[in-house]
């Protein structure tokens, strides 16, 4: 019998569009896997479900989907293609390990500490994991955001992050402090907490995290070079006229480098209990200094994204991958 997937897309964060093409990659590449059924839902921003069909459709906690006009069918395993919330914040997987249904992806602690940069940010520091200078504020009262004021004063040029945002969305490049007062104001209508960074000159390496036939992968980084005093912006990242650069091995990197990044990212997967996929991005300074900047626990994976082609140009196939986990969490799930 057929595993019955679900494929839940969408969800209620600002990053709705990129997750509906997220989903279209995997859905292409189920297609190929032929005891796989595939459901697909869009979940709106009331979290909602509307099919394929134009139908709503609940997710009950007997695990079964039912369609308005009462027909159901059983869900054995759900994939949550959601960047932001209520996917790559853990909230979904909470309520999936509540009924019960095994799914792909981190569960809801990790996606939860990865999803913030502030705890992020904690955790890599108890894991021994270097990561970029930050103050940290937790409210737009004047005496937080002084903090913002000398952090620019003494680092030169900032990031101003919203905590809980990712795509780059709620994060602003600051050089003055009449920037430093929209950004803050635009920052914190996204999220309660802020960031302030110390802008690095960089360039900015990634890898591609992910168990493969038994195996934690960690592939060589690949590189992203945003456009000339531009970063790698919400635009850059997801339009197809995008004018940064990616290439999927970064070049002139010294075996201590890679050799750092490798162990990062695995002290940083292992200690954060990451699950079945993973990108994490490092900026590299002009030093040669070695930050983590964050983990993400569900990466894009448009026709222009990182994660697959890191994982491609690894020698790896991607509906190999999928279906193996799929497989796998069948055969545990059963036990
Ligand atoms: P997101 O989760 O939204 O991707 P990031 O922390 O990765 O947030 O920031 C988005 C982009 O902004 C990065 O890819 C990089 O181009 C730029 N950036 C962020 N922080 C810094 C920093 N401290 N120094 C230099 N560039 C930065
Ligand atoms: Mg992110
Ligand atoms: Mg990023």
């Amino acid at each position: 019998i057929p595993i019955n997937t679900l494929l839940i897309c969408g969800g209620g964060g600002s990053e709705h569009e990129v997750s509906l093409r997220t989903a279209d990659f995997i859905q292409h590449r189920l297609a190929v896997v032929p005891d796989i059924a595939l459901t697909r839902v869009e979940m709106d921003a009331n979290g909602r479900l509307t099919g394929s069909d134009g139908e709503i459709y609940q997710l009950h906690q007997d695990r079964q989907l039912y369609r308005e006009d009462g027909t159901t069918q059983p869900v054995h395993y759900v994939i949550p293609s959601i960047h932001g919330y209520p996917g790559e914040t853990g909230d979904l997987q909470s309520q999936l390990g509540l009924f019960g249904i095994p799914y792909y992806g981190c569960g809801p602690e990790a996606s939860k500490i990865c999803f913030n940069k502030i705890t992020t940010k904690l955790w890599l520091s108890a894991l021994g994991v270097d990561n970029t200078p930050y103050q940290f504020l937790c409210s737009s009262e004047a005496e937080e955001t002084a903090k913002a004021t000398m952090a620019l004063q003494e680092w030169g040029q900032v990031f101003v992050k919203a905590s809980n945002q990712g795509s780059s969305v709620g994060c602003y490049k600051v050089s003055s402090t009449e920037e430093l007062e929209r950004a803050l104001d635009e920052a914190f209508r996204y999220s309660p907490y802020v960031l302030v960074e110390k802008c690095l000159r960089v360039r900015e390496l990634e890898v591609a995290v992910y168990p493969y036939d038994g195996e934690l992968v960690i592939t060589p980084p690949g590189e992203v070079c945003p456009p000339e005093d531009a970063f790698y912006s919400y635009e850059e990242k997801y339009n197809d006229a995008s004018r940064a650069v990616t290439h999927v091995e970064a070049q002139g990197l010294s075996d201590a480098q890679r050799g750092w990044i490798r162990e990062a990212s695995c002290r940083a997967f292992i200690g954060l209990q990451l699950k079945d996929l993973s990108r994490i991005d490092f900026f590299l300074t002009e030093e040669g200094d070695i930050y983590l900047n964050e983990v993400n626990t569900f990466p894009g994976m448009t026709s222009i994204s990182m994660f697959p082609k890191m994982m491609e140009n690894a020698g790896h196939d991607f509906s190999h991958y999928l279906s193996s986990l799929i497989h796998k969490a069948m055969k545990t799930n059963d036990q």
